[in-house]
């Protein structure tokens, strides 16, 4: 720790004892493991913080990476001895959610990047087994080297890890069951608050043969529990592959109305639903590229009747200069000759239903895909590519302002056009209400990675420099969550500083459920140590005050 700088504690914890766990955490884990310089801590701050520099931005008092599970256990005890509050991350690259930052200042982040270990890979049975830190890269890179013909279904960032993303409830983009990144895992070992070793599931008979392969093993089925919340350090975890196709073919779909959006769902739902089809990626052309400025024209049809937008001239627009309201690309994965079987059939199914629909086939291989074709293919992450690519927009363009980052407001409402378009004029009329610029427009797309609803998502930008633009920014994140609410929609993922808010809106029956997490969160972790506030779960000695 620098000399001169002033030492960030553990909430309630007194320096001379944090320097003893420092210590004993030095001794489990080896000194060069425990990162206590302020530059080292820095790391672990999110890089996207809604409270940037501000006295309440989570900042770690210290770091510790274990490599062996054992450590992690005594890494734990060490936490009860001195009711340290620790935060586990496993890449801790969870931006726009947190980042690698715990929920409170001074949390001690538990980084679990060294516990790198690929179990099994599997590509009869399609199964992985993996530790936290082995990320999407690593596990990719395996497979490949191993000519394995199974491939992971992967958020767009592919530094992440399977184990960190699926705790937070991650989304990909191939068939819906895999692309629900926590619904396709199998098997969990965690080690709980006090320092004991659970495995799930089958996990739970020893020497069993179905750890990632059958779900529920016999009993309570409790992985759910150690999602988006702070029951215990998730250790290993087994995962369903996709086996890879041998034919990919990737289609575009145009409509040339906004209300065609309606008949068009249904349709998507039910090719979606019966596999027909993979990850549908809803867009309107009327957006521009990213990076640039929207027409001009356009743009004034936004606010030109009354100061909200005005749809008949926008549809007219879009019509007079033969711009497709919507646009569909559409993946279809199997042999050749069922992919031309089934798009033969989409283009019926559409054609059939919304008159001007068309649809174009832009991509079509034969899987393996050589060098060239997986450099160019449109959507990487559909055929389990990992990449970086999806950064170049996210904090840059005319569309951004600042360009630090951004928070995301991601509520799900119901997977239907009406929908859609109702929760379009919903949010209009809010920030229209609020006196700002509208970041949803009447042509605002549904994001489908939810297989079964859609999410409505606004990437709200954030500043390293104006804190009062953060703090607007803040409370009007606050406020469209309780909008959200009053219309039945609820976020599925929020970074810390959120998590109360939009936990506290899932309050059916006097918040029942908070209540029962809470109940549960006293008896395993009866010192408050794993994570505190995570997913607005609050230990007793906690509850009802903000570390700030
Ligand atoms: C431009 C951009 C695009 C993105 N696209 C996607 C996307 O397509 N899909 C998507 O899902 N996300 C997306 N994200 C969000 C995020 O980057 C990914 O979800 C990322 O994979 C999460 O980071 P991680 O895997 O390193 O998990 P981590 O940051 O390690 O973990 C996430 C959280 O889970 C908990 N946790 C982690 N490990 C453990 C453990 N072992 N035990 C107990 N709790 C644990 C912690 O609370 C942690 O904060 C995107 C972000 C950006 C900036």
């Amino acid at each position: 720790m620098s000399e001169n700088k002033k030492m960030i504690l553990p909430h309630k914890v007194n320096e001379k004892d944090f320097l003893n766990a420092i210590k004993e955490f030095e001794k489990v884990v080896g000194k060069e493991w425990v990162y206590k310089e302020e530059e080292d801590i820095n790391l672990y701050r999110d890089a996207y913080s809604p409270c940037w520099d501000e006295p309440q931005e989570p900042i770690p008092s210290l770091a510790v990476a274990p490599k062996e599970v054992e450590e992690v256990q005594e890494i734990v005890k060490i936490a009860n001895k001195y009711k340290i509050a620790i935060f586990p991350i496993s890449t801790g690259k969870n931006l726009g959610y947190g980042s690698s930052a715990p929920n409170n200042r001074g949390d001690v982040v538990i980084d679990l990047k060294r516990m790198n270990k690929i179990i099994e890979v599997n590509d009869k049975r399609n199964f992985c087994i993996l530790e936290p830190g082995v990320s999407y890269f690593d596990l990719y890179e395996y497979c490949e080297k191993n000519n394995l013909n199974v491939m992971m279904d992967m958020p767009d960032p592919g530094w992440g890890s399977p184990v960190g993303n699926s705790l937070d409830h991650g989304w990909g983009y191939m068939y819906g069951q895999y692309r629900d990144h926590f619904g396709a895992h199998c098997g969990m070992e965690v080690v709980l608050p006090n320092g004991e070793l659970m495995r799930t599931a089958m996990g739970a008979l020893p020497g069993s043969k179905t750890f990632a392969e059958n779900k529920y093993g016999y009993g309570p089925y409790v992985d759910g529990l150690f999602s988006q919340s702070n029951f215990g350090i998730v250790t290993k975890m087994g995962f369903w592959m996709m086996p890879k196709p041998e034919h990919y073919t990737l289609a575009v779909l145009t409509v040339p109305k906004r209300d065609d959006l309606i008949p068009l769902v249904e349709i998507m739902n039910y090719l979606e639903d019966s596999s027909i089809i993979g990850w549908p990626l809803y867009r309107s052309p009327l957006n521009p590229e990213y990076g640039k400025a929207m027409n001009p024209e356009l743009k004034s049809y936004l606010t030109s009747k009354n100061g909200k937008p005005d749809i008949d001239k926008i549809q007219d627009y879009a019509l007079r200069n033969k711009i497709p309201y919507w646009k569909i690309d559409i993946p279809i994965y199997g042999n050749k000759d069922s992919v031309e079987a089934n798009v033969n059939y989409i283009k019926q199914r559409f054609s059939k239903a919304i008159d001007g629909a068309e649809i174009e086939v832009i991509e079509d291989y034969d899987l393996p895909l050589t060098k060239e074709q997986k450099k160019s293919l449109k959507h990487k992450v559909t055929l389990g590519i990992p990449n970086l690519e999806i950064f170049w927009l996210s904090t840059r363009g005319e569309n951004f302002a600042p360009k630090d980052g951004h928070v995301w407001f991601s509520p799900i409402i119901p997977r239907d056009g009406k929908e859609l378009l109702k929760c379009q004029e919903i949010y209009i009329d809010t920030f229209h209400e609020l006196g700002m610029e509208s970041m949803i427009t009447p042509f605002s797309h549904p994001r489908t990675w939810m297989y079964r609803a859609f999410c409505f998502m606004i990437g709200f930008a954030n500043s390293r420099e104006d804190k009062e633009i953060n703090e607007k920014m803040r409370n009007v994140y606050n406020t469209m969550v309780k909008v959200a609410a009053k219309h039945g929609w609820g976020d599925y993922r929020a970074g810390p500083v959120f998590q109360d808010a939009v936990s506290g809106v899932y309050n059916f029956n006097d918040s029942i459920l908070k209540r029962f997490a809470e109940q549960l969160k006293d008896t395993i972790d009866p010192n408050g140590i794993i994570a505190p506030g995570r997913g607005g779960i609050w230990p007793k000695r906690l509850r009802g005050e903000k570390n700030d």
